[in-house]
């Protein structure tokens, strides 16, 4: 599932090669129907919050969850678009780019105050730092007024927005930090670290387009088995004490960690 740095990727992309202009949106694949109530329209502001990237267009905007299977198709072209290839939900069309959507869990069309209702249910995001949200107390509020283990509560996009199963696993090992340590027995001053790392790797995340978390694998574009400390490497030598990284289910999603880095 892609992660919040994806999104903030695609919204980039979206202003750079669609701001400003009138587009031609249409569902090839025809589950879409929305795309008639913006069609035609400039597009006047693309944004991601979390997994979410919402479209603004003057009668409203789009918003987009690719959930497990979704995927973004972009191109360039000179006279004519290549043909949509398999199930599309919806094409975004412009003089000269072209952006396919496919497999979403959500492409729908809402109103200002669906939009608003949609961002007031996400946590501050890492990505979108403004001072004056005061994003980080939230999070850290929101983690101390619970006894939800740190694992579950860096998943819960009402908490903080964006982190997915990869930076949840590499965030905690990076803080020494148990998963299973609840919300309320974590320090302002770890919560904080997590915070301030997570923007860090996601910054990253959205220059490179993949998730680097190792301080000395950070510039070049490491290959996948010397990515990450931790994830996905259950039964593998911890990089940093020896000991094999565990594996377990948490809410019904893989959690990887050491434990003995990150005693609870
Ligand atoms: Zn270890």
């Amino acid at each position: 599932m892609p992660e919040g740095h994806t999104v903030h990727r695609t919204a980039n992309r979206f202003r750079k090669d669609f701001a400003g202009r009138e587009l031609n949106i249409s569902s090839p694949q025809g589950r879409f129907i929305d795309a008639v109530l913006v069609t035609g329209q400039q597009l006047e502001s693309s944004e991601a919050f979390g997994k979410h990237l919402f479209l603004g267009f003057p009668s409203g905007f789009i918003r987009i969850h690719l959930g497990i299977y979704g995927k973004w198709r972009f191109a360039e072209f000179k006279a004519e678009p290549k043909e949509p290839v398999g199930q599309v939900r919806a094409r975004f069309l412009s003089e000269h780019f072209v952006a396919d959507l496919v497999g979403p869990t959500a492409c729908e069309v809402i109103d200002l105050a669906g939009y608003q209702l949609q961002k007031s249910k996400l946590g501050p995001d890492p990505l979108r730092i403004d001072p004056a949200d005061q994003e980080l107390e939230r999070f850290i509020g929101r983690c101390q007024r619970t006894k939800t283990p740190i694992g579950q509560l860096l998943m819960d996009q009402s908490v903080i927005s964006g982190i997915g199963n990869v930076y949840r696993a590499e965030l905690l090992f990076r803080a020494r930090l148990s998963p299973f340590r609840t919300g309320n027995e974590v320090s302002e001053q770890d919560l904080a670290g997590i915070w301030f790392d997570a923007v860090k790797l996601m910054k990253i995340g959205v220059t490179k387009g993949i998730m680097l978390t190792r301080d000395d694998h950070l510039r070049g574009m490491p290959q996948l088995k010397d990515r990450y400390f931790v994830y996905k490497r259950e039964g593998l030598p911890c990089r940093n004490c020896g000991n094999e990284v565990s594996l377990q289910l948490m809410s019904s999603r893989k959690l990887y960690w050491c434990t003995s880095c990150q005693k609870l």
